[in-house]
């Protein structure tokens, strides 16, 4: 008989490290589910990217978008190449037009410190980094791509969006992700980064957060400035719990983000929305390692993990929370003694040497 929580997984490895990085990630997956047992996994890969643009003229075919909608979870790799873009000069990002197509407003990027991982900050409170920052994923500045005009050679416009509906949801999610985390230790507090003081549209957002905090009164709700906040997650990053933003600002803080626990390589992400789910990490296709087995696969490790948490918690699932946790410990335990330095911050291991050591620990 079929396992009853048996889920469908449409694979996008994408372009550049993207592929090299979802390999063994799907070993991971296997592993992990089969030693936990209690759910199974199907994965079905499918094509999107920029290779797949040069040779078919589409960056997100018709049979991937179709098969994405009826997946129980997406887990894309990277994509895009700085070499093949669009007529326009701008680059092939389907992983932007699918948050777009599916709904996927609540960019959900976790920072937490691995231990025995480097990092900038001389502090010794380093390792206690543990914070989420939310990007708003459908709007914002984004709502512009495709839709930016340039003038004359003389002038170029792109206009940012905030809607109400979206803000909304936006801000729900990040409240109840942090009433979760509270339960599980963290301090119950949701910081919204905006621009407040400057913009109509962010005073407007700011507003409906304020609105939404009201509903929930267990859970501090405080107002940053972007600038501000730049200088304090490099001062005292310790201090954030949840983080809410604008889908620009959130993609430059989110590179901040991952810089202050090591590097991209270990900073995983999902796009969110009511109905759909995609998993990547948050790094690009690093085309300057591409094709030398340098990347560090641990983000898209963690990434995976996040949508066996997404899952199990969706279908009421605990095993799938099992799995989710198995795989952090394993990450956890692969780097904890620092012996294990990833090629990105200057040691010499490469994408086998980690995942090896990882699968090692499930
Ligand atoms: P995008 O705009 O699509 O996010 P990008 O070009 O800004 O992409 P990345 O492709 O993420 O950025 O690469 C930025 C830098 O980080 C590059 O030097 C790249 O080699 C490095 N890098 C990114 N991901 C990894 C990884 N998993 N392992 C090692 N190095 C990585």
């Amino acid at each position: 008989m079929a396992n009853p929580h048996s889920f469908n997984v449409v694979v996008l490895p994408g372009d550049g490290i993207g592929p090299e990085v979802m390999e063994p990630c799907l070993d991971l997956l296997r592993a992990a589910s089969d030693r936990v047992g209690g759910f199974s996994l199907t994965f079905e890969t499918y094509s999107a990217g920029a290779e797949t643009y040069r040779d078919t003229g589409a960056a997100l075919p018709d049979a991937t978008l179709e098969a994405a909608r009826n997946a129980d979870a997406i887990l894309l790799g990277a994509m895009g190449l700085p070499h093949i873009r669009y007529p326009d000069g701008t680059e092939i990002a389907p992983q932007i037009d699918l948050r777009g197509l599916l709904g996927l407003y609540a960019g959900v990027r976790p920072a937490r410190k691995v231990k025995g991982i480097a990092s900038p900050l001389a502090s010794p409170q380093a390792d206690t980094v543990d914070f989420v920052l939310i990007r708003e994923s459908t709007e914002g500045l984004f709502a512009s791509h495709h839709k930016g005009e340039v003038e004359d050679d003389a002038i170029a416009r792109e206009t940012m969006v905030i809607t109400r509906p979206t803000s909304e949801r936006l801000f729900d999610f990040s409240f109840k992700l942090a009433e979760r985390r509270k339960t599980a230790g963290a301090p119950g507090m949701v910081t919204c980064v905006d621009k407040a003081n400057v913009f109509a549209a962010f005073a407007f957002f700011r507003r409906i957060f304020d609105e939404t905090a009201r509903r929930y009164p267990d859970i501090d709700a405080e107002h940053a400035y972007v600038d501000a906040t730049a200088l304090n997650m490099v001062r005292h990053p310790w201090d954030f719990d949840v983080m809410v933003t604008e889908n620009m600002f959130g993609d430059i803080l989110s590179d901040l983000a991952a810089g202050l626990i090591g590097g991209l390589g270990m900073a995983p992400s999902a796009d969110i929305g009511d109905d759909h789910a995609v998993f990547q990490p948050c790094h690009g296709t690093a085309p300057d390692i591409a094709g030398h087995s340098l990347a560090n696969p641990s983000a898209m490790f963690l990434s995976a993990a996040m949508m066996l948490d997404w899952l199990g918690e969706r279908h009421f699932v605990e095993a799938c929370g099992g799995a989710a946790q198995m795989i952090h410990d394993a990450v956890d335990t692969a780097f904890a003694d620092g012996s294990m330095v990833p090629c990105e911050m200057g040691g010499r291991a490469g994408t086998k040497d980690i995942a090896d050591a990882v699968l090692n620990g499930v």
